[in-house]
């Protein structure tokens, strides 16, 4: 589908700065307030609009985010949501939320960062930085085709970092779906409890690959060997 353009004053004014965006600056490039001033000059409030644009999961750098941008300069990052179709600028969130929403979603969060799983206050990895929680914006495909904005816990690496622009919930739902008993009832242990712990066949796995090969070859046979007579055993029922 082709999109609408810029310039068509039948949009809004946020509608139509998105539109500016893509056609004219382009993910990843930068541009200026007196560039988005220049084209849309008989629009006020054109850098309120198109800050609005955050709000349904755009995302647009400034000093603040990207210290390689100068004062005037603003990184127009990635792509959200279609505001210009119909539907989709509706239902907007709030854009900002009061102390007692933030600390619910953290606490359903389990107040950790849902993208990379650290918590408040850890240190990452470098041993210096340590980990601040905020409320990131989600673009979520519904199963019914929509995308919607949902909110959740991301420490400020990963929420600046911008991990995965659109989730498509019905293809998580989907590959949930086609696996296998076994791989499912593991996956809702993890879901239970929240985590990815070691079951019994990863624990056993590692016991195996530590031994020495002629101890490793012992345990083969017998899993191996099982698993034969199991599968000849169960061909010669069905013969009978
Ligand atoms: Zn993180």
């Amino acid at each position: 589908m082709t999109q609408p353009s810029w310039q068509d004053s039948s949009y809004g004014s946020m509608a139509r700065a998105a539109l500016w965006l893509e056609a004219e600056v382009g993910e990843g490039n930068i541009f200026t307030k007196h560039q988005l001033r220049e084209a849309f000059p008989d629009v006020s409030q054109i850098d309120r609009r198109l800050r609005d644009l955050r709000s349904y999961g755009w995302q647009i750098h400034t000093r603040r985010e990207d210290a390689s941008l100068r004062q005037e300069e603003q990184r127009y990052v990635r792509k959200g949501a279609e505001v210009w179709l119909p539907g989709n600028a509706k239902a907007k969130p709030k854009a900002s939320l009061t102390a007692a929403q933030r600390s619910k979603i953290m606490s359903d969060d389990g107040f950790l960062c849902r993208s990379c799983g650290v918590a408040a206050g850890d240190f990452y990895e470098d041993g210096v930085s340590t980990a601040q929680l905020d409320i990131a914006r989600k673009l979520v495909r519904l199963l019914d085709g929509s995308t919607e904005v949902q909110l959740v816990t991301e420490c400020n690496r990963c929420r600046v970092g911008g991990r995965g622009r659109t989730v498509d919930l019905g293809q998580v739902i989907d590959s949930a779906r086609s696996l296998e008993p076994l791989e499912k009832e593991i996956l809702a242990g993890w879901m239970q409890r929240d985590r990815r712990s070691f079951g019994d066949l990863e624990k056993l796995w590692a016991a195996y690959r530590a031994l020495p090969e002629e101890s490793r070859e012992q345990v083969r046979n017998v899993v191996l060997g099982e698993e034969e007579s199991h599968v000849s055993g169960s061909a010669s029922a069905m013969l009978w």
